[in-house]
């Protein structure tokens, strides 16, 4: 139902300048996430969601060069600009993102699951995919094999790049079904698994998911005890009442361009704040 609503408001932004729909909505800094850019779908997520070709990436960035400039997170300034990321730490981040984005200097942020890193051990989505491809594959053979996950040596050479690295728990639950313990533990030990191994200075986590259903408890106590900077939503544009708890538009969604889906996620702001509703409440 809410694919239907948002496919069918996306229509209209055909009529709307992209300009108008940023100063309208008050909203300068946006925050588009990809998991994944290929043209040979890999059979670990070729069942689970829309997969970017490259040149539909490359028109995305074109979209986004157009009227927003590419910035590190946190840079203070306040000019329309977009700040980048990537979920799940795939190595197709090192052998085809990467260069994309280095050509364009694009900077970005890396989020990676410290379970997964190395290849040595896998999301559990992957194997109900890999499953459905062949249900006979051995997923501990596909990931000596297929080395599906970024290497910390992969991760170094990012970070020397200037690429940013952040968490993105242990190993992928959905934070709305675990205990609150389990939550902090989880947000706790993958972060410190970046600074320890990588060096990373800033503590930032984007929830595996999704951050709905997590309780102010949880972000009470991460902030309070500074086991984290900043953390990551996935709902779009909005606001959250935790002001560090930013939200993030996941561009692969619904499969359409990202002039498109940024467009209508800007619209339906614009549509919610004029009845109070673009703000995510706990
Ligand atoms: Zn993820």
């Amino acid at each position: 139902m809410k694919g239907f609503i948002f496919k069918a408001s996306s229509i209209f932004t055909c009529f709307i300048p992209t300009k108008l729909l940023i100063k309208l909505s008050g909203k300068k800094i946006i925050y588009p996430f990809y998991h994944i850019i290929s043209d040979n779908p890999p059979p670990h997520i070729k069942h689970l969601y829309p997969i970017r070709s490259v040149k539909q990436f490359e028109k995305d960035l074109d979209f986004l060069q157009k009227y927003f400039t590419a910035s590190e997170f946190d840079s203070g300034n306040n000019k329309p600009q977009f700040i980048l990321s990537f979920d799940d730490g795939l190595s197709e981040v090192y052998d085809i993102v990467a260069p994309i984005l280095k050509r364009r200097n694009i900077p970005a942020i890396f989020f990676v699951n410290s379970a997964f890193v190395d290849n040595k051990d896998i999301f559990k989505n992957y194997i109900f995919s890999l499953k459905q491809e062949n249900p006979e594959t051995d997923y501990k053979k596909y990931l000596t094999n297929k080395k599906p996950y970024l290497t910390s040596e992969q991760i170094f050479e990012l970070i020397n790049e200037g690429f940013k690295i952040g968490a993105h728990s242990i190993n992928h639950p959905l934070f709305s079904e675990i205990s609150e313990a389990e939550q902090i533990k989880q947000t706790k030990e993958s972060i410190d698994f970046i600074c320890k191994k990588f060096g990373e200075k800033q503590k930032l986590f984007a929830f595996p998911f999704t951050d709905d259903g997590v309780t102010d408890v949880f972000f009470n106590t991460v902030f309070e005890n500074k086991i984290v900077d900043y953390t990551f939503g996935t709902a779009g544009i909005k606001d959250d009442i935790f002001e560090r708890n930013i939200q993030r538009i996941p561009i692969e969604k619904y499969g359409l361009s990202a002039k498109r889906h940024i467009k209508t996620e800007y619209l339906l702001y614009i549509i919610k704040k004029l009845f109070g509703k673009h703000v995510v409440k706990r």
